[in-house]
């Protein structure tokens, strides 16, 4: 090359791409040429020749030997075909090798070449069926596997990225500080995108891999603690409240505070006090109590004089949360309203106006709060409860509606329980309040796991439970329309059959096909104990607070992931009552049955989550997008906890200690974090 590339350059100034078939590149996310070095295989396929005696039947294999027969082909149905012959491998043993459909090949095959050939072993008839042979004169041992699409081939995409590599490596740029890849050992960003396509061992391949996560957790937490760092230098809203106000209002509440509560109340009002804008996550199991220490640091705010909002993902959490916020402090004088998509006309224009006119000081509903037209005249502190539920944009949009001139305080509420040792640092942006008790008198959810034909046990529970005068929740999973029977039929099946069983009491069916006012209506009998037995659909998952109710029924138990067990075994057991959860189920699979036996053998959120990440392996990454869990293209944080700590406290070192880097160094990383959207 006579000068330097850039390896910025759009995708169509590399050589053999063409205007179409940049497109079709652009199609999967490809721009750059940078983008299609990033583009990693997706998997490789072996092509390191292996001994016959440590096959195993099946297995996909490379394997060297000598041709000894010429081989045939023969053909049969509509081109079809199939070449074969014989080939001598570990210098005695003879294997018979057939390929289908490829007999072109015949020219390229002759007795008495050595040959290497990639495909299937069969043990039974010592026959390997082949997929490819491999010119081992280019010294591949991985061949390389890339999503590809209709349209842009495979054999394309090969092409390109070593046509990338052959004019671009030159132009490829580090942006690890260079004392940390001596550090950690890691190679030059330059080979280590190499070795991710065409890695020359298994070494080199994992070498790369490692240089790859680093650099992509590292990038993250930069970004991260730069977005926090960024945030103390901004000014927010001092939050001057009357503390010993706050004390009084707060002895309306009946029962004591856990000392994790109290702990994590201090936490936040002590930010609120402090003009830095404060950001924070409250995580802690199901039940623990986050809802009160939500709406007591509320109070702070809107006895400071300032407006207040709490965001929740269902209606049915709007309701719970403005019912019971206003049964606790409306005695003290206190009112919440509530807005939601669905309220009538008239009272969603008065609580909208009295949100911009500043009458109303405390809010409280789902996504409805994030619409245009609603304004606020001071909202100085915002509460998201079930995070998760919302995408980054959302809390946003929520923000932005504070005053101009300060940024909000924002508290982010979780139950979703990650690794303890990984929420300090996957959250490094926000500062972490943990509630690690339930409050006192709870008893342990005896949890039991039974078969169809064992239903009379759980009749039995559900019977004596009624007589105490508690209640029951009966969940089943949203079955596919595809099913025999829809959700509704599914759900009134239940229903008939439990109110035969029990016709004094009332049983009542919540479903999504119900609309929103029927679900309210139904939601508020049975938290005024006119229901006994809810049958629903996971309507109840997440939030839904009536501690009278103690026994929770899951059918189909095998349906639901862990986390969702575990929200919804936590419906119940939420005051000092013995509760009690039946998980009725069939699993077939082997992580059906791990999961029942983890319900029943923990009720720790935490420990869960981390069961859940070893029964679901890494394979199954996609069902953690609503986890709160971010996700890069090659390592998972859950599975390398240790990495992204390492990567955390490198950037933590380098905010802190100005010389550990050069100039140079740090305004690649200043400029990479300038270019990557900072939510604050
Ligand atoms: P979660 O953390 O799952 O959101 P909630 O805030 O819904 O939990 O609280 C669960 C239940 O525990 C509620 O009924 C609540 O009134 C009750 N509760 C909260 N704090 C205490 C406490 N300190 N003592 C007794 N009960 C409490
Ligand atoms: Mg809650």
């Amino acid at each position: 090359m006579s000068h330097t590339q850039d390896w910025n350059a759009t995708i169509n100034h590399l050589k053999g791409v063409g205007p179409k078939t940049a497109t079709l590149f652009q199609s999967i996310g490809i721009y750059t040429i940078r983008d299609l070095m990033f583009h990693f295989p997706f998997r490789f396929e072996d092509l390191q020749a292996r001994e016959l005696n440590s096959l195993l039947d099946q297995e996909k294999v490379a394997l060297v030997g000598k041709v000894i027969t010429d081989p045939t082909v023969s053909y049969f149905g509509r081109k079809k075909s199939r070449l074969s012959f014989k080939m001598a491998v570990d210098s005695y043993h003879i294997i018979q090798v057939t390929f289908f459909n490829q007999p072109y090949l015949k020219k390229h095959i002759q007795a008495g070449q050595m040959r290497a050939i990639y495909g299937k072993w069969q043990e039974a008839s010592q026959q390997l069926m082949g997929t490819k042979l491999i010119n081992q004169t280019a010294g591949e041992d991985f061949s390389p596997i890339y999503r590809s699409t209709q349209s842009l081939k495979q054999g394309q995409i090969v092409k390109a990225i070593h046509q990338a590599f052959e004019d671009y490596s030159a132009s490829i740029e580090e942006i690890i500080p260079n004392y940390l890849n001596q550090r950690f050992h890691l190679i030059p960003l330059q080979q280590a995108l190499k070795a991710m396509h065409f890695p020359s061992n298994s070494e080199e391949q994992e070498a790369a891999k490692k240089k790859i996560i680093f650099q992509d957790f590292f990038l993250y937490q930069w970004k991260l603690q730069s977005a926090r760092y960024q945030r103390q230098h901004l000014r927010g809203q001092k939050i001057d409240y009357p503390v010993d106000e706050l004390r009084q209002a707060i002895k309306i509440i009946p029962f004591e505070l856990t000392a994790a509560q109290k702990k994590a109340v201090n936490e936040i009002c002590v930010d609120l006090l402090s003009t830095y804008p404060m950001k924070r996550l409250l995580q802690g199991d199901v039940g623990s109590g986050k809802t009160l220490v939500a709406f007591i640091t509320m109070l702070a705010v809107v006895q400071a004089g300032f407006q207040t909002a709490l965001m929740v993902p269902t209606e049915i959490l709007a309701q719970q949360h403005y019912q019971s916020f206003n049964r606790y402090f409306e005695a003290v004088g206190f009112h919440a309203e509530l807005l939601t998509s669905d309220m009538n006309r008239e009272l969603k224009k008065t609580t909208i106006e009295g949100l911009a006119s500043g009458r109303i000081r405390i809010v409280i509903g789902t996504h409805a709060l994030i619409q245009d037209y609603v304004k606020f005249k001071n909202l100085a502190y915002i509460v998201i409860d079930e995070q998760h539920r919302f995408g980054v944009g959302q809390r946003q949009e929520l923000l932005e509606k504070a005053n101009a001139n300060h940024l909000a305080n924002i508290l982010q509420m979780t139950a979703t329980p990650i690794p303890r040792s990984l929420a300090q640092t996957l959250y490094a942006d926000m500062s972490v309040s943990t509630i690690d008790e339930l409050p006192g008198g709870r008893q342990a959810i005896s949890t039991v796991a039974v078969k169809e034909d064992e239903i009379d046990h759980v009749y039995d529970r559900i019977e004596k439970e009624i007589s105490l005068g508690h209640q029951v929740y009966y969940v089943l999973p949203l079955i596919e329309a595809s099913e025999y029977l829809g959700e509704v039929e599914n759900v009134q099946n239940i229903v008939s059959v439990l109110s035969k069983k029990f016709p004094a009491v009332q049983v009542a069916p919540l479903h999504g096909q119900m609309n929103k006012e029927e679900q309210k209506i139904v939601m508020e009998q049975f938290k005024e104990q006119q229901i006994q037995i809810l049958v629903a659909t996971t309507m109840v998952e997440v939030g839904v607070d009536v501690p009278n109710a103690t026994v929770m029924v899951i059918q189909s138990a095998e349906r639901f992931g862990l986390a969702q067990l575990h929200q919804l075994r936590g419906r119940v057991g939420r005051s000092h009552l013995a509760s009690y959860c039946f998980l009725i189920a069939n699993p077939t699979t082997q992580q059906g049955k791990e999961r029942i036996e983890q319900m029943v053998k923990s009720q720790n959120g935490f420990d869960l989550s981390e069961a859940d990440l070893k029964i679901r392996g890494m394979g199954d990454l996609l069902g953690r997008s609503q986890s709160g869990i971010p996700m890069f293209q090659v390592g998972n944080p859950l599975e390398f906890p240790e990495i992204m700590q390492a990567a955390y406290q490198a950037v933590q070192e380098i905010f802190t200690q100005k010389n550990i880097i050069t100039n140079e160094e740090r305004q690649k990383l200043i400029e990479y974090a300038e270019k990557q959207p900072i939510e604050v």
